[in-house]
């Protein structure tokens, strides 16, 4: 006897786009205590946001409000939205698949960068569809005429573009976007997104009056708001797009106490301004660091750094030298950036340990490699 899955199911690699901390540290038996691989934020949550997380435990026997609708109205205030522009889901990883769902399914191509994050690749070959990748630029930045020209060739129905950009840290200002959005096919869907949009400069985020029929913005709690756990993000969109979301998300996808935590953490804008200074300190110090050991580093508007090893090679070298050494960290997978190694700003202790165990970690592989 056996149940007959799909061909589709069949098909797809039985790997998962990100191996976990915990699941390494199960299987070398060695503990990390320095967490930065990531880009959790190492600077908790608002207050506010967690008194509002455990009042919310008091009433979690009652089912969350589907619809999200204080949370949908605050963010709508705070973006100068319609209300009904605004999806809330479990997260970016949620929310880009019912991106996918909605735009991709058999004989659908979805473009994105070669290397670029990978949920959107997986949810893509889990509807069916056919990822077209195009490579980065070796400065580590997306190519955006690439990524349009082949939206294009492809007739592609969904492009996607991370800004700023994880694993690379790169950003484009708004009004660089706008060509590259002008340049797509009108059919071709956009998904910008701005997970780290609040570490960005002024002028980075996309504009949302007015906003393109084709594109949906997607932000998210777990990296400012320091709220990665609780699963939560959103997409802003026309209404017709959310409408379409609403047909296929699960009905009661974010739980109450996340709702709760987020709508509180979205009026604690001191808190997240902290975060971001803070952030800001960090990758100051990760960047003196790479300079004086003579790496390095590509610019970030980030919560990490995406420190040069110049090979790939070295690059994993350090990698699994350093989480020999108890630190964990992640490296972009694809060239060029495949020379690289990505390192989230960690609390002050994790960035003096840090800054304590490259060195030694360098100075081995090298000797090594010689
Ligand atoms: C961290 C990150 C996200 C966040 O995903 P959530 O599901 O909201 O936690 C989304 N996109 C990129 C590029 C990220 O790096």
């Amino acid at each position: 006897m056996k149940p007959s899955i799909t061909s589709l199911i069949e098909s797809l690699p039985a790997t998962i786009p990100f191996v976990a901390p915990e699941s390494i540290e199960r299987r070398t038996g060695i503990p990390f205590t320095v967490r930065v691989g990531a880009n959790e934020s190492a600077f908790g949550i608002s207050p506010r946001a967690k008194y509002a997380m455990d009042q919310a435990v008091n009433t979690i026997s009652h089912y969350n409000d589907p619809e999200s609708n204080d949370l949908r109205e605050a963010l709508a205030t705070h973006h100068k939205v319609d209300t009904n522009q605004i999806s809330v889901g479990a997260g970016i990883d949620d929310l880009l698949g019912l991106a996918v769902r909605t735009f991709i399914g058999p004989e659908r191509i979805a473009v994105s960068s070669l290397g670029s994050y990978p949920t959107l690749h997986f949810h893509v070959n889990g509807f069916g569809g056919t990822n077209h990748t195009v490579p980065y630029l070796p400065n580590g930045f997306n190519d955006l005429n690439a990524l349009a020209d082949a939206a294009i060739k492809q007739a592609a129905s969904l492009v996607y573009l991370a800004n700023p950009d994880n694993p690379a840290g790169t950003w484009f200002r708004a009004s660089d976007l706008n060509a590259f959005v002008n340049g797509l096919p009108d059919s071709c869907a956009c998904i910008l997104d701005e997970a780290y949009i609040e570490f960005a400069p002024e002028g980075t985020a996309f504009p949302m009056g007015d906003l393109d029929p084709r594109i949906m913005i997607m932000r998210t709690f777990s990296k400012a708001h320091g709220m990665a756990g609780a699963r939560i993000g959103y997409t802003i969109a026309t209404p017709e797009i959310i409408t379409a979301f609403n047909k296929v998300r699960l009905h009661f996808n974010v739980n109450l106490i996340a709702q709760a935590g987020a709508l509180a953490s979205l009026k604690d804008l001191d808190f997240v301004a902290g975060v971001v200074s803070s952030v800001q300190q960090g990758r100051n110090d990760y960047e003196a660091l790479a300079q004086e050991l003579g790496l390095s580093t590509l610019p970030s508007a980030t919560n990490f750094v995406t420190f040069d090893a110049g090979t790939q090679q070295r690059a994993q070298l350090i990698l699994n030298a350093l989480a020999k050494r108890g630190v964990f960290i992640r490296k972009p997978g694809a060239p060029p950036l495949d020379r690289c190694f990505r390192v989230t700003v960690g609390t002050d202790q994790e960035r003096q340990d840090f800054a304590r165990i490259l060195p030694q970690v360098l100075s081995e592989i090298d000797a090594a490699i010689a």
